[in-house]
C-alpha cells in the first residue's frame, strides 16, 4: 500500500475527488462554540486553528497558535449521527381509500458517505456499532444502508483533551498500518479492547515547522485515492516526526480507567453506596448516552398526517436514563436514578463484554465533558475500586 506526504492544500483535492466520485463528505467544523461533524463542501470549513477544551461538565473551544486543521480531540457528537440517525423514518403506511393500506419502506440513502477526520477511538466506536447493527442476530437495514460504501479517512490525535482516556482502553491515540491490518497505536490492547473499523486512509498532521500530512493507505480504495493525489515520498524525518507526535499525544493523556478486573469489580458491587452518591448528583438528563458514540438504544413512534391517509413509523434515539425506557406492563422496572446510572455504567463496562466480547467504552471522554454536573465515569469506577464493595454494605 502507498504512503506519502501531502500539503494541507492537497487535502482540498481529496475532498473534491471524493465529491466527484459521488460521496457525501462529512467532516469536522466549528458550530455553536464546539466542533460538530457535518457535510463538508471544502476544507475551508475545517476547524483551522482551534482546539477543544474539555473537562468534567465543560466543553468549549479556544484559539491555537498555529494553523492545525485537526488540532482538537473529538467532536461533540460522534459519527453515529450519520450511520444511526437520531430520528429515522422506517416505513410509511399509505391509505388505499378502501379501508386497506400498503406499506412503503423508507428509501435507501442515495449517496455513499465519506468521513474525513475520524479519530482512532471513533474507529473503535464504529467497530462496536458494526458488531451490534451488522453482525448481531439480524442486520439493521437502516444502519447497513448508511454503512454500505462508507469511506473512512482517519486522523491520528495530536491534541487530546483532558477528558480522553483511550490509552486505558487501548483504542488510541494513533493507528498502526501494516500487512496485518490496522490497530491502535500508543496504547496496549486488552482482552476487551474493541477492534477498529478499517479506515481507507490514515493521516497524521505534522506541525514541526513545516505543516504537512503524512498519509498511509490501508485499503485498495485508499491506495487508489492516494495515487490520484499530489504527494511525495515520506522521509525518515517525516516518520520520526510522526513518532514524536504520537509520543507527545500519548504523554498528554493522564486520565486513567483501570480495566483490570473491571467486569467482576462492577458486578460484584451492585450494592455499593457509591451508586447513591452519584445518583444524588445525576439529573437523568440522558446527555451521556446521546453523545456516546457506542450507545445504540432506540424506540419507535407512530404518527399520522392530518389527512389520515399516511401513517409514519419512525425510530428515534432512546436512553436508559429515562423512566419510560423500562416501562413494562404497568410500571417502569428502573424507577430510581441510582438504578438507571448503575445500569448504564455496568452495561457499558461489564455486561457489554458478556454480550459483545468487548467493552462498550472507547475512552472518548464525551460523557464526562457533556454531563451538565460533571459526572466522570473514570472517577466513579476509581471510587468503587478504592472501597471494593464486595466488603461494603449498601
Ligand atoms: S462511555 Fe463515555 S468515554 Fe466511553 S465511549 Fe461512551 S461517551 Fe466515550
Ligand atoms: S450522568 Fe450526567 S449526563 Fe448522564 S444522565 Fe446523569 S446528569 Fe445527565
Amino acid at each position: 500500500m502507498r504512503s506519502g506526504v501531502m500539503t494541507p492544500t492537497a487535502l482540498e483535492s481529496l475532498v473534491l475527488l471524493l465529491r466527484d466520485r459521488g460521496y457525501r463528505v462529512v467532516g469536522p467544523q466549528v458550530r455553536d462554540g464546539t466542533i460538530v461533524y457535518d457535510e463538508l463542501a471544502s476544507t475551508a470549513a475545517l476547524p483551522r486553528g482551534w482546539r477543544d477544551v474539555q473537562a468534567p461538565g465543560r466543553a468549549g473551544l479556544e484559539r491555537r497558535d498555529d494553523d492545525a486543521l485537526f488540532g482538537y480531540a473529538v467532536g461533540a457528537s460522534g459519527w453515529k449521527r450519520e450511520l444511526f440517525p437520531p430520528r429515522q423514518r422506517l416505513w410509511e403506511a399509505v391509505s388505499d381509500g378502501d379501508a386497506s393500506f400498503h406499506v412503503v419502506e423508507a428509501p435507501e440513502p442515495d449517496q455513499p458517505l465519506a468521513f474525513l477526520g475520524v479519530r482512532p477511538c471513533e474507529l473503535a466506536a464504529i467497530g462496536i456499532q458494526d458488531r451490534v447493527f451488522l453482525h448481531g442476530l439480524a442486520e439493521d437495514r437502516v444502519y447497513a444502508g448508511h454503512r454500505r460504501g462508507l469511506l473512512l479517512v482517519a486522523v491520528e490525535c495530536h491534541a487530546p483533551a483532558a477528558t480522553c482516556f483511550c490509552t486505558s482502553i487501548g483504542t488510541g491515540p494513533g493507528l498502526d498500518v501494516d500487512a496485518d491490518g490496522v490497530r491502535a497505536a500508543g496504547s496496549a490492547a486488552h482482552a476487551t479492547t474493541p477492534a477498529p473499523a478499517v479506515p481507507d486512509l490514515v493521516l497524521t498532521e505534522l506541525l514541526d515547522g513545516e505543516h504537512r500530512l503524512l498519509v498511509r493507505a490501508a485499503t485498495d480504495e485508499g491506495d487508489d485515492l492516494l495515487a490520484a493525489l499530489e504527494h511525495r515520498e515520506a522521509t525518515t524525518g517525516d516518520l520520526a516526526a510522526r513518532a514524536a507526535t504520537l509520543e507527545a499525544a500519548q504523554a498528554a493523556i493522564d486520565r486513567h480507567l483501570e480495566v483490570d478486573g473491571l467486569h467482576d469489580l462492577l458486578l460484584g458491587n451492585l450494592a455499593h453506596p457509591r451508586w447513591d452518591d452519584v445518583a444524588a448528583r445525576c439529573l437523568a438528563c440522558t446527555n451521556c448516552t446521546l453523545v456516546c458514540p457506542t450507545c445504540f438504544c432506540s424506540t419507535t413512534e407512530d404518527t399520522t398526517d392530518l389527512t389520515g391517509e399516511h401513517a409514519y413509523h419512525e425510530r428515534r434515539w432512546d436512553s436508559c436514563f429515562t423512566l419510560e425506557f423500562t416501562h413494562t406492563g404497568p410500571a417502569s422496572v428502573r424507577t430510581s436514578t441510582r438504578s438507571r446510572y448503575r445500569q448504564w455504567l455496568t452495561h457499558k463496562l461489564a455486561t457489554w463484554v458478556d454480550q459483545f466480547d468487548t467493552t462498550g467504552c472507547v475512552g472518548c471522554g464525551r460523557c464526562i465533558a457533556w454531563c451538565p454536573v460533571g459526572i466522570d465515569l473514570t472517577e466513579e469506577v476509581a471510587a468503587i475500586r478504592a472501597t471494593d464493595g464486595r466488603e461494603v454494605t449498601a
